[in-house]
């Protein structure tokens, strides 16, 4: 699809009108859960019936969603796992999904609690090793599900040669796109069938609301997902879909700082007598660092490390800091630090996805980077 401006012009402008009855040139909060009919009968009524199928605020939003990723088709879900719950929800009961086996905790505990009940078969495998994702497809296999970078080990998968994999075989690929953003990577472009956002991370931007997206090209895939949105009402209010178009203005040049602050502090970790391992795709010594660089036009904000002195470490890190907050979460504007193992990826503690509880995983955001380094000089200061 040809975009008829750049991602920058996009995230302000797309899907955003004056408001015919006012002339008000920030989209308003249709704050309304109905909406006046000409007749009672479905034919009479031309627009909005009820905000659960649709409301002007969050069409607005949708529209400006889709631009982002390039899509034809953009919708906007309560949250990021309401987004992926209605994705998963195009599997029926005997088919197989294919999962990358280092993702977003919650996205674990959804397959393991609510897919795999729901009566279909579940593999995790690492993506990044083509072949044994090409082992791995049966005949009942119908979807592919990873995250790149994923979470929060920082593995690249690519893109384009799952793309071309899947559809050999007639699998739906479908990419967690949070951590990379569109500014980064646009998965549609790649080949992908299904983008997904936890729109409350970077898309957002300000840690001020939760909120969900799809985007995506097919007519029919956008019909079924429609109707499971629709149908099954986790959608996103006015409000929070306003929050977050006031947010993605600003996207792409939040996600430049993000880049930039977490380049430098991932090269200045790396020389800390304190860090035994730092996790970042734009490190030479990332084992996908070339993947990376092909496949990302910058590396995000996202760093995760391994101090030396193990979890008693991790954790003197993660409380001593005063501007990184012990603070599930990620993508704001604002440095977050967790330790995920026992946070964010709880839900894997007693499965073969256990996370080292060691691992320290930092959103790096776009305060100064000097006050950045010295915070985690202060709070790994004893430590070696
Ligand atoms: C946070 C997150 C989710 C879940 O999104 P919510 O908005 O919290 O429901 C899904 N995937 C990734 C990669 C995430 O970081």
């Amino acid at each position: 699809m040809t975009q008829p401006y750049k991602l920058e012009t996009l995230a302000i402008h797309a899907g955003q009108k004056p408001d015919p009855t006012t002339g008000a040139v920030t989209m308003p909060i249709y704050q309304t859960s109905t909406f006046v009919l000409d007749g009672p009968s479905r034919d009479e009524t031309k627009g909005y019936i009820y905000s659960r199928p649709g409301n002007p605020t969050r069409a607005a939003l949708e529209a400006n969603l889709a631009a982002l990723e390039g899509a034809a088709y953009g919708l906007a879900f309560a949250s990021g796992m309401a987004a992926i719950d209605a994705v998963t929800r195009l599997l029926h009961p005997g088919d197989h999904l294919l999962v990358t086996d280092d993702v977003y905790g919650g996205m674990f505990r959804l397959v393991e609690n609510v897919i795999k009940q729901a009566g279909i078969d579940v593999t995790w495998l690492d993506m990044a090793d083509l072949d044994s994702v090409r082992q791995a497809i049966r005949p009942n296999t119908k979807m592919a599900w990873l995250e790149t970078p994923t979470n929060p080990r920082l593995k690249v998968m690519d893109i384009a040669d799952l793309a071309e994999l899947a559809h050999a075989h007639n699998i739906l690929l479908a990419v967690d796109n949070t951590f990379a953003t569109p500014v980064l990577q646009q998965p549609l472009a790649l080949g992908a069938d299904i983008v997904v956002h936890s729109a409350t991370k970077y898309l957002g931007g300000h840690s001020d609301l939760v909120l969900g997206a799809v985007m995506l090209n097919d007519d029919a895939l956008y019909e079924k997902l429609a109707m499971l949105q629709f149908s099954a009402g986790a959608v996103a209010g006015p409000y929070d879909s306003w929050l977050l178009m006031r947010g993605i203005k600003t996207l792409p040049l939040r996600v430049e700082r993000h880049c930039q602050n977490a380049m430098a502090l991932a090269e200045w970790l790396t020389e800390q007598p304190a860090v035994a391992q730092v996790n970042y795709p734009g490190l030479s010594d990332h084992p996908q660092h070339d993947l990376a660089k092909r496949q990302m036009r910058d590396f995000g904000g996202m760093i995760s490390m391994i101090p030396k002195g193990g979890f008693e470490a991790a954790r003197q890190i993660v409380t001593r800091t005063k501007l990184f907050v012990l603070a599930v979460s990620l993508g704001g504007v604002e440095s977050l630090a967790e330790l995920p193992a026992g946070m964010t990826h709880a839900s894997m503690a007693e499965s073969d996805l256990a996370i080292d509880p060691a691992l320290i995983r930092l959103s790096v955001g776009v305060e100064h980077i000097d006050d950045l380094k010295a915070d985690l000089a202060q709070a790994m200061a004893g430590l070696s």
